[in-house]
């Protein structure tokens, strides 16, 4: 029997919200069941935001077609149109129970069920619930709402037969404990450490998309500590190697809330892996473990870099100082390395405090419509110039423009009777 029960959702609420409300209304008016369901159930019992509103049905892909005529099919095999209300994308589904999983990731086949049904193919029980926006309730066939108030993170049904037919699970799990901040109830925690080794055979598309959720959340270090304990690190990452674990959480633990992804996993990274290679090579690793992008590979392999480099601050030039600083990612790279020399913090920030009022990107004294004036001709020796020039301009060393086009006349001279 369903579990009703009235709960007070947020007072704010956002206009996909209200949005999924209409839809659930047209629904039930055409006389089909129609519910929220699954994460944005969960977040709103646990007053948290949530990042969208999925709607479950009893009426069959075609049905909901006929009521919403410019739904899109996103899933259509598993029954998912997309409906858009006033620019709001919603996904509707049909309630459906899993059938058979052959390789550990995708149902071979689905059937359509009720909303029991629906509830337990679902993976954890706080992700298990479907609330009645029109008549306010509640439908909990998963034990959920127990769950969700004790804050424990459990796998609906027979945990192991779940891990064993979703092998991603398991870091769902890992996602959804750090993020709820849930314990993992114990046998499905002991479920999860005889299935990681099975992460090997997820796609590494997939494994990369829920790395990247985990480490740009503020919960990462909660979440780096259950990768390591559970036994997916090793299999995720192979040159993860950290055998205490990283118990201190001493970089993941320590970054502030909101850092880049390529800040994340150069955390994790030297969480996990002391003997890390040199950092392109490290970068490499992790794109070919996870598919990562060139621009998320440049960011941490610029990251592991600059923070190697940071070390010697005290030795750095005031040019190579103030680029640093003018990169994007300078203040992730501070985060970093403040995890790892606190001590150094203080005196740290005071230099670059007086770096940053100097001015460290300052507008070039020279371009590259100058030096062509100056009769110099665009090639590889041109950047060479203008990337000195610059260097001179911040080491304080040029005081002006005109001293700036005096040094290049130089330069370009020097140049044409050495040549
Ligand atoms: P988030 O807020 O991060 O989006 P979510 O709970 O909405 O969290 P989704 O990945 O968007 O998670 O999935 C929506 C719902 O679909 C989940 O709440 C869960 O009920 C179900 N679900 C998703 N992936 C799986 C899976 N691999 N196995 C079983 N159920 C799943
Ligand atoms: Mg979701």
């Amino acid at each position: 029997m369903p579990n009703h029960c009235t709960i007070h959702f947020m007072s704010n609420d956002g206009t996909a919200k209200h949005v999924a409300t209409e839809i659930v209304r047209q629904l039930q008016q055409a006389g089909y069941v129609a519910y929220f369901a699954g994460g944005c159930v969960r977040d709103q019992i646990m007053h948290l935001e949530p990042k969208d509103f999925d709607v479950a049905t009893s009426a069959r892909p075609a049905q909901i077609l006929q009521l919403f005529p410019h739904g899109q099919k996103v899933g259509a095999a598993f029954g998912v149109i997309l409906v858009r209300k006033r620019g709001w994308p919603i996904e509707v589904a049909t309630f459906r129970s899993d059938g058979r999983y052959e390789d550990g990731r995708h149902p071979v086949d689905i059937s359509f069920a009720d909303a029991q049904g629906d509830a337990h193919r679902r993976d954890f029980t706080c992700n298990g619930l479907f609330w009645d926006p029109i008549a306010d309730v509640l439908h909990d066939y998963v034990g959920g709402q127990a769950d969700i108030q004790n804050n424990i993170l459990r796998a609906i049904g027979d945990a192991a037969a779940r891990f064993a037919e979703d092998h991603l699970r398991v870091l769902r799990a890992v996602r959804f404990a750090a993020r709820l901040e849930f314990t993992i109830e114990p046998t499905t925690w002991h479920a999860m450490q005889r299935a990681a080794v099975d992460i090997s055979g997820v796609s590494r598309e997939r494994i990369g998309e829920e790395l990247r959720h985990i480490m740009r959340h503020p919960t990462r270090g909660r979440a780096g500590q259950l990768l390591f304990e559970s036994g997916l690190l090793s299999h995720i990452l192979p040159i993860a190697t950290a055998n205490d674990g990283g118990r201190h959480q001493r970089y993941l633990g320590g970054l502030p809330a909101h850092i880049s992804f390529g800040a994340g996993l150069a955390a994790l990274v030297l969480e996990f892996c002391p003997a890390a290679p040199a950092a392109r090579q490290t970068a490499d690793a992790l794109r070919t473990a996870l598919t990562l992008s060139g621009h998320e590979t440049a960011d941490v392999g610029w990251l592991l870099e600059n923070l190697a480099v940071l070390e010697n601050w005290r030795d750095l030039s005031l040019a190579q100082f103030k680029r640093l600083l003018a990169h994007r990612l300078s203040d992730d790279l501070l985060a970093l390395y403040f995890t790892r020399a606190p001590e150094q913090a203080d005196i740290l920030r005071h230099r670059i405090a007086e770096l940053r009022s100097d001015g460290v990107a300052p507008e070039p004294f020279v371009t590259g419509e100058d030096l062509i004036q100056l009769g110099a001709t665009p090639g590889p020796q041109f950047k060479q110039w203008l990337y000195a020039l610059y260097d001179m301009q911040l080491e304080n060393r040029l005081p002006d423009r005109t001293a700036a086009l005096m040094a290049a006349r130089k330069m370009l001279g020097g140049e044409a009777a050495g040549g």
